[in-house]
């Protein structure tokens, strides 16, 4: 059998926001997880943003780089070790969108320092992205889950 895969959408109660995702993607995410338990893990997400900048589609998300710190209840990555990547990408018209991590085998509501973490990112002039997605993948291959928040003004926006 084929198997259909297709666009994950998530969308703000209010419908002012919303994000695509393939589940091509997401897919590529569990792999990632899966590869790195018990530690988490994660990257960036890239994409591009309709003109209202209200709606995401993520095309691809980039795993951790080289310089990432992979411990069982945090994941650091580095500021500019995406650099290279999203310029080459920025020339296909593939912008950073956000964050993705992985809680392993815990719920993948955003911590109180993720939320920080992505109010700065949101305010970071060198990344231009003032309203950053964030991607957090929970449980583990018999059972995943997910949660998807966007950031605008210094608040989460929870989308379902
Ligand atoms: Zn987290």
């Amino acid at each position: 059998m084929t198997a259909f895969k297709k666009n994950l959408e998530y969308m703000s109660s209010d419908g002012s926001f919303a994000v695509s995702l393939p589940a091509t993607v997401l897919e590529k995410m569990h792999q990632e997880c899966i590869k790195t338990l018990p530690n988490e893990t994660g990257g960036i997400l890239v994409g591009s943003y309709s003109e209202d900048m209200k709606f995401a589609t993520i095309s691809n998300m980039l795993g951790k780089s080289k310089n990432s710190i992979l411990r069982r209840s945090s994941f650091t990555r580095k500021g500019h070790d995406y650099l290279q990547a999203l310029n080459q990408l920025w020339s296909k018209n593939q912008y950073y969108l956000g964050e993705w991590h992985y809680h392993p085998l815990s719920s993948p509501s955003p911590s109180s320092r993720d939320s920080e973490t992505m109010i700065k990112l949101s305010l970071d002039k060198g990344l231009n992205c003032p309203e950053p997605v964030l991607i957090i993948i929970g449980g583990g291959k018999n059972a995943w889950s997910i949660s998807v928040s966007v950031f605008s003004n210094g608040k989460r926006i929870v989308l379902s």
